[in-house]
This record gives structure tokens, C-alpha cells and sequence, in this order.
């Protein structure tokens, strides 16, 4: 369980700006950690904003859903130098799904956090073909913490750390839908993964 080093120490108590990174594959329950850090700081009455690329549409324009249904609200934007402009005077700024952002995101998340702000990015770290998944290990490398996830592999019931396409198709930005991936370990993803090397 990730403990916060500096909850309570916001911008305007002087905090120093903080990078903090949630990995991991699909049905890893990255955004309800990310929910639950957030969740967190406005008990301890931060400004918190929450952002989320407008790209991801899966469930509904304005709030970040979790797979299991854990709600919170946020706002959806084209291009992640729209977070910089949107989020103002707050202590701790969210960003969802981070995977679909481009580099840009690394500026911007830099830049927040030089503001003296605390930034939680959450995201996929590797595409379905088990690979890493930019901007995500950029981020990862820039960050103060690191928090990888897992989920149970659907095959053997062991920790899952791969996210298995169940369909044909080659897009790499392919929406998450429940039916169209399964969580998978090292062993069970590569066996029906022969073409990746
Ligand atoms: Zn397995």
C-alpha cells in the first residue's frame, strides 16, 4: 500500500512539486488507486483536479469510472497542454489513462511539478503486444515514485502483468473494453503470443 510522504504539505504550505507514477496492465485496478490517493487529499483539504484524455470515451465524458463502477469527477481534454491551462491554483492534479497522451505530457507533467504541485499519473506501462507503452516509461523514469499494480492472470490465476488482445486487431490504441482484453502472466501471454519476439 502506497503511503503519501508529504500529504498535507500542498503548494501553499510550501510543498515541492512530486511525480507520482500507477502501472500496470488492464484489470490492474490502476484508476482505483488513483481514486484513492485523490480520495485522500481532499480529506485533507487540497485542491485536487482531476484530467483524463478525451480520447478514452468508454463510459462517460466528465467523470473517471473505474472498471468497478468507483466514480470521481474529472474533465476530459484534447491535448495535455490543456492541463496546464486548466489547472489553476490546485495542490494535486490526477491524470487518468495517461498512456493515450503524446510526449507532450512529459513537459507538462514537469512543468506542474515545478509549480510546487503533486502530479498522479496512472496508465497503461505496456501495449497488448507486451511492450512498453510511451509516454508511460518516460514518466516512470522522471517520477519520485513508481507504484506497478497487477491484476490475476485469467488463464492460471497467478499475478497478471500483461494485457492479452482476445481479437485480430493490429490498432494500438484500442479502448479497453472488458470483452476485448484478458489480464495476463509472462507465461500465459506469450504462449498465445508466438509472433512476439
Ligand atoms: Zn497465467
Amino acid at each position: 500500500m502506497f503511503i503519501e510522504p508529504s500529504i498535507g504539505r500542498s503548494k501553499s504550505s510550501g510543498g515541492k512539486g512530486q511525480i507520482e507514477v500507477i502501472c500496470g496492465s488492464m484489470f490492474s485496478g490502476k484508476t482505483e488507486e488513483l481514486i484513492r490517493r485523490l480520495n485522500r487529499a481532499k480529506i485533507a483539504r487540497q485542491k485536487v483536479e482531476i484530467f483524463k484524455p478525451a480520447v478514452d470515451k468508454r463510459y462517460s465524458d466528465s467523470d473517471v469510472v473505474s472498471h468497478d463502477e468507483t466514480m470521481i469527477r474529472s474533465t476530459p481534454v484534447d491535448f495535455a497542454g490543456d492541463i496546464l491551462l486548466l489547472s489553476g491554483d490546485c495542490d494535486v492534479i490526477g491524470i487518468d489513462e495517461v498512456q493515450f497522451f503524446d510526449e507532450e505530457i512529459i513537459t507538462v507533467v514537469q512543468k506542474l511539478s515545478r509549480q510546487g504541485k503533486r502530479i498522479i499519473l496512472a496508465g497503461l506501462d505496456m501495449d497488448f503486444e507486451g511492450r512498453p507503452f510511451e509516454p508511460m516509461p518516460s514518466l516512470m523514469a522522471i517520477a519520485e515514485f513508481v507504484t506497478k499494480v497487477h491484476a490475476i492472470c485469467m488463464k492460471c490465476g497467478d499475478l497478471a502483468a500483461f494485457s492479452f488482445r482476445l481479437s485480430d486487431s493490429k490498432m494500438k490504441v484500442m479502448l479497453g473494453e472488458k470483452e476485448a482484453y484478458e489480464a495476463r502472466c509472462r507465461k500465459c501471454f506469450f504462449e498465445e503470443r508466438r509472433d512476439v519476439t
